[in-house]
């Protein structure tokens, strides 16, 4: 599924220059939170993944369940095998990886330190590539 979906679904959306690595690129008004300023951002990457971050702190899950989606809809079918692909700079790996544990978490999936560990390095990734 493309990210027009979703775009569709959110308000104060507005089309940003594509971030690195991606198609196309938008911030809006986060769903999830009393949002002021929009905080949420939406990237289309080059596979057709649709990625998402809060900088409020709101997970993917929150966010995507308050517009009455799941985050399946945010991925092409079986696009999970995004995990086989370099992981040291490929800024979709880091985004989905962190978008996966997040989901997990939520279902209540007890962490593993190893889990927590490379969970910290796709955030630490990510902060180093914006
Ligand atoms: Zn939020």
């Amino acid at each position: 599924m493309s990210a027009d979906h979703l775009i569709n679904k959110l308000s104060y959306v507005k089309e940003v220059k594509p971030r690195r690595g991606h198609k196309r690129s938008w911030i809006a008004q986060c769903p999830a939170h009393d949002d002021g300023s929009p905080s949420l951002y939406i990237d289309e990457g080059q596979s057709g993944n649709t990625l998402i971050k809060c900088w409020a702190g709101c997970g993917a899950t929150d966010v995507v369940e308050s517009v009455g989606m799941n985050m399946s809809d945010l991925f092409p079918d079986d696009n999970y095998e995004c995990r086989s692909r370099r992981p040291n700079k490929d800024f979709d790996y880091h985004s989905l990886h962190l978008q996966i544990s997040d989901n997990r978490r939520k279902s209540g999936h007890k962490q593993t330190l190893e889990d927590k560990q490379s969970e910290l390095e796709s955030f630490m990734a990510l902060r180093g590539s914006r």
